[in-house]
Order: structure tokens, then sequence, then C-alpha cells
């Protein structure tokens, strides 16, 4: 029989929670925690010591064997880990007494040589240390492997230089807690309030398909997506997948990855079918920055290891199919005070609420000044085919703001105030079993790349394969900046009310380009924004480089969040990665083609022509010009691939043999990718023709239809 439970039976059950610790802890080393983790104190090696202890019991009571800090480094998305087991040296008598040590829980040494470091470190320099994260939960991963202890860390290197995605961000969490404190204050300076934290709830997007047929197919393998494959008869035109009835296959899935997330204390609710044939939606109840970050690891993690489990393949990349919608991951993102006041909330009556119309202003201030590094945050190789391409924000940063609030921001800086509110009307169907309501004062705007959605703003660029550390540390540090030249000038004003006014207006007027209500899809817009001097960046290698412009610099050294040196590694690993990930493509291209796809096609080809042949032999005057205009047609198609493979070729080397790792990922992404669409181009047209039978590898409707 099914094991039947409630979510309150199995929620966190995984999780080292603060309940655990209550329980686990004596009292006064688990206040002395507490403090820690508020950043008060530091802890002490006597603390850290009782604490591990505890963990570690806890962990064996659960089936742990091996502990590990589970740590981000600047590779493509996932986390790292290196697992120790719970082993001391035995007794005299041979006994083991498994141990967990505080310094070993505070600290690792793993050899970080192996890390892309953006040349900052000689190989022979192999040093590098992980450091507990205090803020985020410790958990226990479960698995074929056993069940691991995962205490989540940063990731530095012997000279403290982070080489990681998470240090940036803790330290972007705490620049905008206190520059955002200074603006509560100055709005309301009774306030209680003692911190400022950032929320996110990202939207995981992702497909899943039969994993024999994933298997079979070793572009999808080897770089996550189709590098070949002909559009399917169907597709997602009739807009029946979005929302439609999940699968029993994939009901059966998602059922045990929801339980999975649950037992790991992750709040996952939402769960649907998106646009494309096969693809997936889930999301969680929003949680703190950090929290957020290190939980959608996990997912990303848990949806691959659940899919396995059932017979399928996860995709998380952003274009695994050519021709029908690609995967995002919409960033959910808002500030609120320890007293749960969210700055992001307009309220009943926003024209006269004070915070909110000044964290807007300095929001859009912040995104205006820095939509490139925004646009940068939300970079990766995948995400590349999809900006910009009519089904996912243009590659210009925008602030979308809706009716409302476009209009009293209107107000405000053409009169410097408000005078009336645009409000939702009732909603009355005219059916008198249906309730009428009052609607939202705003519809919606799903071509904006930043959209205002009641009591947050949604960054709807990221790409589902992507952590969303860079976009969350990004936005902090660009509104920590604003929120501290707004306190700046109004600290300096004798009169607080009016410079707090005057702020407002000055920033929605100065920045007022960058917000846009309209079609973000649309050629007019992009003309518009190149009008009024918004950037338009269109490839992640062109958005590389403004991690290192002065502003950049200035930026993230002004609050601490990462200095010049650590800036220009990242940038160097961003060039790397793309050029390898490229290489990975384009070398997977050049061996199927020439390993699987056009032997198959001579194959054909061969015995189109015995069959010419035989015919002939057979009946002198045979009609065979099907057979000969096909055999005529393969026959070109194939030589064009031929040449298309040697033209491949040489792309790839002029690209792979360039010094500079700037150079290379600008020739991968102008020479090696145009001549990976040249090649896709006479291969697809031959699956179309070829029998079925001898086509080596699964098509798009084998994949996406045939569960
Ligand atoms: P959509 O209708 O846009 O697809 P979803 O329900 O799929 O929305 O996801 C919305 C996400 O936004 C959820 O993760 C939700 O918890 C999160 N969210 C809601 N309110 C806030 C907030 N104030 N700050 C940050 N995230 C929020
Ligand atoms: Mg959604």
């Amino acid at each position: 029989m099914e094991e039947k439970y409630t979510i309150s039976d199995i929620f966190g059950e995984n999780v080292f929670s603060d309940k655990v610790m209550q329980e686990r802890l004596p009292k006064k080393v688990y206040k002395n925690l507490k403090k820690t983790m508020a950043g008060l104190q530091e802890l002490s090696m006597g603390d850290a010591d009782v604490i591990a202890k505890a963990m570690k019991d806890w962990a064996e009571e659960k089936g742990a064997t091996h502990y590990t800090h589970i740590f981000q480094p600047l590779i493509v998305s996932l986390a790292a880990e290196k697992h120790d087991a719970f082993v001391t040296n035995p007794d005299e008598s041979g006994n083991m007494i498994t141990q967990l040590s505080g310094k070993a829980l505070i600290m690792q040494e793993p050899d970080a040589s192996s890390f892309p470091s953006g040349g900052t470190r000689d190989t022979c320099a192999a040093r590098g240390y992980t450091f507990w994260d205090v803020t985020s939960p410790v958990y226990i991963k479960t698995g074929k492997i056993g069940a691991v202890l995962c205490i989540p860390a940063v990731f530095c290197s012997y000279t403290g230089i982070t080489l990681d995605k998470k240090a940036p961000l803790l330290r972007s969490i705490e620049a905008v807690s206190k520059e955002a404190m200074r603006i509560v204050k100055l709005v309301d300076p009774e306030t209680e309030a003692t911190k400022v934290g950032a929320s996110v709830g990202p939207e995981q997007e992702y497909f899943v398909i039969d994993r024999d047929k994933y298997l079979a197919r070793k572009d999808l393998v080897f770089t996550g997506r189709t590098l070949f494959g002909a559009a399917p008869c169907k597709g997602q035109e009739l807009d029946d997948q979005y929302f439609g009835v999940i699968p029993e296959k994939v009901g059966e899935f998602m059922k045990d990855l929801n339980t999975e997330c649950w037992k790991l204390g992750i709040t996952v609710t939402t769960q649907h079918n998106e646009v494309a044939p096969g693809q997936h939606e889930l999301a969680p109840i929003y949680s703190e920055a950090n929290i957020a970050v290190d939980n959608n690891l996990a997912v990303m993690e848990i949806v691959k290891k659940v899919a396995e489990r059932h017979g399928l393949a996860c995709l998380l990349h952003e274009k695994p199919f050519a021709g029908v919608n690609g995967s995002g991951k919409h960033n959910n993102w808002s500030l609120a005070t320890d007293t749960g006041v969210n700055l992001l909330d307009p309220g009943d009556n926003p024209a006269e609420n004070k915070l909110f119309l000044l964290t807007l202003a300095c929001i859009v201030k912040g995104v205006d000044t820095h939509a490139d590094l925004l646009r940068q945050s939300a970079s990766d190789v995948g995400n590349d085919h999809r900006l910009g391409a009519q089904e996912a924000p243009p590659a210009i940063i925008s602030i979308f703001l809706g009716d409302q609030l476009e209009d009293i921001v209107k107000q405000i800086i053409e009169k410097g105030k408000v005078d009336s509110v645009i409000e939702g009307s009732r909603l009355d169907l005219g059916i008198s079993t249906v309730t009428p309501m009052k609607k939202d004062a705003t519809d919606r705007n799903r071509t904006s790349p930043f959209a205002f959605t009641g009591n947050k703003f949604e960054f709807r660029m990221v790409g589902s394969n992507d952590s969303i550390s860079a976009p969350n540390t990004t936005l902090n540090a660009i509104v920590a900046e604003a929120f501290s030249d707004a306190a700046d000038e109004i600290e300096a004003a004798s009169d607080k009310a009016a410079a707090i006014d005057a702020v407002t207006r000055k920033y929605l007027t100065e920045h007022q380009r960058v917000i846009f209500n309209g079609n973000g899809y649309s050629d007019e817009w992009v003309a518009e924004a190149e009008k009024r001097g918004l950037p338009n960046i269109k490839s992640m290698v062109d958005a590389t480089e403004t991690l290192t412009t002065d502003k950049a610099i200035e930026l993230f050294g002004k609050f601490g969040i990462m200095n010049e040196t650590e800036l220009k590694l990242r940038e160097e690993v961003l060039y790397e990665t793309y050029a390898k990930v490229i290489n990975i493509e384009a070398q997977t291209m050049i061996d199927m083609a020439q390993t699987e796809i056009l032997p198959a096609v001579m194959a054909y080809a061969t015995n189109l022509a015995a069959s010419v042949n035989e015919i002939q032999a057979a009946c002198e005057d045979a009609d065979v010009s099907y057979e000969t205009d096909t055999l005529k047609e393969t026959s070109a198609l194939l030589a064009e691939a031929k040449k298309a493979v040697a033209a491949l070729k040489d792309a790839r080397q002029k690209a792979a043999s360039q010094e500079c790792p700037k150079c290379s990922a600008h020739s991968y992404h102008d020479d090696v990718m145009p001549a990976m669409t040249a090649l896709r181009a006479p291969v697809d047209k031959l699956e179309t023709i070829v029998d079925k039978d001898i086509w080596p590898i699964p098509t798009y409707a084998d994949m996406l239809f045939e569960f």
C-alpha cells in the first residue's frame, strides 16, 4: 500500500532546524549561535565543538556517515562537495568513536587548484578554504550513496580572495540591509526595525523527457541541449500544453520531487505544465535571499535525481529544443524589515506611502544606472538563445510599473505630488452566481525583464540553468548604492520630510527613461530604447566586460562586495566558461555528424542508388524519378553538410588557438556559433527526407511527445 503522509509530517525532517537546535544544544550555546547568525558575535571554538557534536549525533541517527562543506564555485551552476566520513583512528581495542570537530564544522581546506580562479592563483598554490555559512540551514542529503550532512559554506583562496558565488551574495545582503535601514529610519524615526532582508522566490522551469531517449543523444548528454533536430509536425502552436493536465508519468515524478524538497524544508508549492511540450515549472514560497539561492541549487540537483529514478531526464538548459520556448527562472525579489514591513508594498494608499515611493525611486535609479550589470547578472551561455527571442524578455533592461504606479510616478515628476490614484475597478461578470470582486489596479506584462508585480519585482531574464546568486547580488548592490546616495542627501537636509519628497522626485525624473510599460518584444521598443540611450547588450560575451568598468568596480568596492581582483577573475572565468561550453558543443556536433548522422545518411543514399539500379534492371522503362530525385537531394545535402563540418572544424580551431580568454570567447561567438548553425541546417533537412528507421538518434517528436 502506498504510504500516506501530510506535508507537516515530513516537512524539514532532514534539516538541522531551529527546533532541532533548541532541542539538542545547551541553552547558552544555542543563544550564542543565534547571536553569530545575527552577525553580532564570533562563534567560540568551545561552542563550535558542542554544536558539531550535536549535528553529528543528529545526522548519525538519520543514517549519515559523511559530512561535507557544500559550496558554489565559479563554474556552471550546481554546488561542489567533498565528503569526509565521521571516522577517527580506532582506539586500542579497535573501537571506532565517530567525530565531527568544531574546527571541521567551521572551516575546511579543500584542494582548490582545479577550480577556476581566473588566473589569480598559480596551479602550484592550491590551497583554498571553505567557511561555514551559519545563516543557511545545515541539512542531510540522501541518495544511493547514503546520507551526507551538508554544511553550506563560502569558498575563498589561501589569500582570502572569494572564489565562489555565495560570499558576494552574503556581503550584498548585509550592504542592502544597512543602507535600507538608513532609509527606513529617515522615513520613520520611531521604527522598531533593526534589519532589512532581501526576499526571493525563484520560479524554476525545466523539461523532462524519456531517459533512454536522452541517453541516445550525445548532444543532450554532453551539452544539455539538442544541436540537431528538425521541427516536429506539432509544436506549441495550439497552446494546449500551458497549464494542461499533467501526464501521469510526470505527475508521479512531481510527487516524489515535492516530497524530497519538503523533507529539506524547501517550501515548493506551485507546479504546472509550461508553454512548450515537455516543459514544466515549480516554485517555492519566497524566503530570505541566501536561503532561496541555496534551496534553488538543491532543487536543481533533486529534480535531476528524482527524474532519473522515474526513467526520465530533466533538462535545465535554457534552450534544449529549437522552435519551442526555452526555460527561465523568474527571480521574484523584495525587501522587508524584521518587523514585517515590505518596502515594496504600495499598501492601500500608495500616493501617501513615502517609504514605498522612495524605495521605488531608488530601485528605478539603481536599475537605470546599472542596467548593464543587471543584464550581465542574468547572462549564461544557454540564456543567449532565449533573451530577445520573442519568448523571453528582450536583452534591453527596462522596468514595468503598471498603469497605477506609472500614473503616480508621472504625477510626482510633473507636479511633485499625487492628486489621484487609479484604482482597480470591480469586475462583475454579470453571472448572478459568480461573486464580483475588485480587480488588480494593473494588468501583468509578460514582455518586461523587470516587472513590478504587486509587492515585489520579478526579474524575468534569469536562465533556468543559472544560479540566482549573481542576479540577487547585483540587485542588492545596485539598490544599496541608490539607498546610500538618497540617505546621504536626506541626512544632510534640515527638513527631512521635504528632502524625502525631493529625492523621490529627483530620482524618478532623472531615471524615468528606464520605465517602459509597452510591448518589449516589438521592434519599435528596440528603436525607442536606443533613442533613450538604454544599453542593448546582445550576448553573454558582450555583457561580460561590464563587470570591470570603473562604475562596477566602484559599486562593488564601495560596499565590500567584490574588489577589483575578484571582479577581474570573475570576468576571466566567464570568458573561459563561454569558450569551453561552445567548444564542447562544436566538438559534439562534429562528432555526431561524422560518426552517427552522416554515415546513416550515406547508407540510405547507397540503398537508394542500389534500388534505382535494381528497379531498372528488372524493368528498363520503370519511372525511378522519385528515387533519383531523392538521391540527388540527399547527396547535395550530404555535400553541404560535409563542407559545413570542415568549416566548423576550421572555426573551432581558430577560436581555440586565440591566446586571450576574451578574444577566444568572442571568436567562439562570432565564428563558431554561425558555423554550427550552418551545419545544423542541412542535417535538419536530411532528417525530414531520410527513412525514419535509419535515423540514428531520437527525433523531436520522439522526445517531446512520446512518453
Ligand atoms: P507567476 O504567477 O508570476 O508565475 P508564481 O506563483 O509561479 O507566479 O511565483 C511567484 C513567486 O514569487 C513565488 O515564489 C512567490 O513566493 C514569490 N513571491 C511572492 N511574494 C513575494 C515577495 N514579496 N518577495 C519575493 N518573492 C515573492
Ligand atoms: Mg510562475
